[in-house]
């Protein structure tokens, strides 16, 4: 019914622990994902079940499935943690999807393993769907991120600030493996170890690399592309991962942990949710910055596999770091042309951009609405636009720019209004909407809530009738929004 190969529990025992998922008193399906189980391949009639919450929530181990903890370190908040690894999550194995791409199926909050430190091992109803919702939508969003099969709960308690409902997510992704992952070995001296690693991940995410030439600083360029991309897709959506670790950064260019991750509403770059974030570390605006950091110590790991001569490597390693910047810059303002709906390149557009993003920050306007609204200005109606603004006098400015840069574009104006509805959504799971799903699903048993959301979100980009509520800010006396890792 499920079958899973186990390529990375081939790998030295070193990378990881064997770990048996420990059992729960009485798993239920909360939710399981079609969509996704169809793309891997898998029968979810049939996981959709009983027997599925058996799987899900670790109680039923099918025969020839090794399930594993993987090891990994990490700077966290900037300290370094040498040893850290799966803490709560099992690798169940991988599945091969129906595009031939080899994906993990893991289970998170599956019990103690080896690396649970302190931790009970266990995660609450509430962040599973949470995790559940968000990163579904970011893949809707068209974001690369992990995903969700199934949120199981156990029926157990779990005690954090106070005692919770118990679940399980499984989360499927091209793979587990982290920035962290490499600086276990790293840490250790581990050449071998590391090699071992690279050769892996070379060979798993990044084939094209294989047979030409030394691979490893080719894989260092490959992942900071692929990190510069995924970062820009976060700053065009307003998502603030909130945590971003090394350990947090996976080697594949997905989003992966989202713990206290939200969505920014008003503008403002230095935005922060995270609740234990006080010094704004991983605020709106620093993702980039601190992605390169992240990248640099990637690069750290590698130097003995760049070149044997480690002032080369050193300098060839520092010369893919500064280029992310570069990349990043290229993702983020290709992204916003499309999004104010430009096609063509003129150097003054970045500039052109920044006025906006300034008048937006200035009168605390809702990043989502303001591009969607700009859709219908370029269909030749302003209010939704400009009635977003304090300073309308400014907005008038901008848009008879705006308007004059327009002309020299090609297209028609309905054209150009329907591809800016394609890169600006509608609907991205907004924080006090998020909340109410999730203390529905709680304190009320009612999943509904969060039904109607994960669908209304999983076409964000298509106006939906009667998903108006949606689309709108949390009321103005709402207290700031914070987000706990109380996960
Ligand atoms: P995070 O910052 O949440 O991604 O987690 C950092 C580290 O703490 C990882 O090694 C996790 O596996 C571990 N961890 C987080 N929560 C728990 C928990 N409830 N039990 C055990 N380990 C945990
Ligand atoms: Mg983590």
């Amino acid at each position: 019914m499920l079958e899973f190969s186990n390529t990375y529990s081939e790998l030295p025992d070193r990378f990881f622990a064997h770990v048996k998922p420990t059992l729960v008193p009485a798993p239920k399906m909360l939710k399981f994902n079609h969509a996704l189980a169809d793309e891997l391949g898998l029968d979810g009639a049939m996981l959709d079940s009983a027997e599925g919450a058996a799987i899900f929530s670790g109680n039923k181990v099918l025969e020839g499935t090794h399930p594993i903890a993987m090891a990994y370190a990490g700077h966290q908040f900037g300290g370094f943690v040498p040893q850290l690894g799966d803490g709560r999550a099992i690798l169940l194995g991988e599945v091969i999807d129906r595009n031939g791409i080899r994906r993990d199926i893991q289970l998170k909050g599956a019990g103690r393993t080896p690396y649970s430190r302190g931790g009970d091992g266990r995660a609450a109803v509430g962040p599973v769907l949470r995790e559940y919702l968000v990163s579904e939508a970011m893949h809707a969003l068209g974001v690369p991120t992990t995903r969700a099969l199934a949120a199981v709960a156990t029926g157990d308690d779990v005690h954090r600030e106070t005692v919770l409902p118990g679940a399980v997510l499984t989360r499927v992704a091209a793979s587990h493996i982290r920035v962290g992952t490499f600086q276990f070995f790293a840490a250790r001296g581990d050449v071998e170890g590391l090699k071992s690693l690279a050769d892996y991940v070379i060979q798993r995410l990044y084939p094209e690399l294989e047979g030409s030439g030394p691979p490893y600083l080719a894989l260092l360029n490959a992942v900071a592309d692929r990190q510069a991309a995924l970062v820009a897709r976060w700053m065009h959506v307003g998502f603030i991962h909130g945590v971003m670790n090394t350990d947090n950064s996976s080697i594949s260019g997905e989003t992966i942990d989202f713990g206290p991750c939200a969505f920014m509403d008003a503008y403002d770059p230095a935005t922060v949710f995270s609740s234990i974030d006080r010094g704004g570390r991983y605020q709106y605006q620093n993702q980039p910055g601190i992605m390169q950091w992240n990248l640099a110590r990637l690069a750290e790991t590698l130097l003995p596999l760049i070149d044997e001569d480690s002032e080369r490597a050193v300098e060839t390693a520092n010369q893919v770091v500064i280029d992310y910047a570069g990349a990043f810059q290229q993702y983020w303002l290709a992204g916003l042309r499309l999004k104010i709906g430009l096609h063509t390149n003129e150097d003054a557009d970045g500039e052109f951009v920044q006025a906006l993003l300034s008048l937006m920050h200035q009168d605390a306007v809702d990043w989502t609405s303001a591009f969607r609204a700009l859709g219908n200005s370029a269909g030749g109606d302003d209010m939704p636009f400009w009635s977003l603004f304090k300073d309308r006098a400014a907005a008038d400015k901008w848009l008879a720019e705006w308007r004059a840069r327009l002309s020299r574009e090609p297209g028609f104006d309905e054209q150009r209004a329907a591809g800016m509805d394609n890169v600006n959504p509608v609907y991205i799971p907004r924080n006090h909407l998020v909340e109410e799903a999730l203390a529905a699903a709680i304190n009320e048993d009612d999943l509904g809530p969060f039904e109607r959301m994960n669908a209304v979100l999983s076409k964000p980009y298509e106006e939906q009738p009667g998903a108006e509520r949606y689309t709108e800010p949390a009321p103005g006396d709402r207290a700031p929004y914070r987000t706990f890792c109380g996960t």
